[in-house]
């Protein structure tokens, strides 16, 4: 048997960048063996996520839908590749949800945050490392403005809330949460992230 792979997850607010540096690591020759996905995926069920982004769909329907693509992520890819050594990077993963859903089903649930963590136990896979690339929303929208295809997140006020959100998971899972301040430019950022990975592994 083969040594498990990693898991390794990019995660942050709309705009701080991760896709970016997604993007560039997958070019890397350093990285050739590694598989890079992202959630939500490309599968039937992401594209159902993607039309609930897009659209006014109830907040909790749209939370099963993440749910469900995340289910099928694990199930046909995530575990698959680690079984056979190889480690995975994803842009967003379940972190997005805790991050984000907490927002919006904040004052339907006591602590949304705690009840999305719980409704993901027993099956999901935690991440080996989860690399949060925090950053202002001010910021983070100015540069998202730039970008086509908006979703409903880009407001600054909700993305402060998403941001503290993610601020309190890194607090409460220290060991495998790592922040890197994206206020920079994209080299320094990447070196960052590169050096982390690396020492992770
Ligand atoms: P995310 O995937 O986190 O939503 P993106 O990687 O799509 O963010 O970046 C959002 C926008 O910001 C893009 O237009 C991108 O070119 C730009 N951008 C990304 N990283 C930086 C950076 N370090 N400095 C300035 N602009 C950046």
């Amino acid at each position: 048997m083969p040594a498990k792979g990693k898991l390794i997850t990019l995660e942050g607010i709309d705009g701080s960048g991760k896709s970016t540096i997604a993007k560039s690591l997958a070019s890397n020759p350093y990285f050739s063996e590694f598989v890079f996905t992202r959630e939500p995926t490309g599968s039937w069920i992401g594209e159902a996520v993607n039309r609930a982004i897009h659209s006014d769909t109830d907040h909790l329907a749209e939370l099963f839908l993440f749910v469900a693509d995340h289910a099928e992520h694990i199930s046909k890819l995530i575990l698959p590749s680690l079984e056979s050594g190889r480690h995975v990077i994803s842009d967003r993963y379940s972190a997005s949800r805790y991050a984000y859903q907490g927002m919006t089903l904040q004052g339907r649930f006591k602590d949304p945050l705690q009840w999305i963590q719980d409704i993901h136990k027993e099956w999901t896979i935690v991440p080996d490392l989860t690399i949060l690339f925090d950053i202002g929303p001010m910021e983070a929208v100015a540069r998202c403005g730039a970008r086509g295809d908006k979703t409903k997140f880009e407001k600054v006020g909700f993305l402060e809330g998403v941001r503290n959100n993610y601020l309190r998971l890194a607090e409460e899972n220290p060991s495998s949460f790592v922040i890197i301040d994206s206020d920079r430019s994209t080299y320094e950022i990447e070196s960052d992230v590169i050096r982390t990975i690396s020492s992770h592994l």
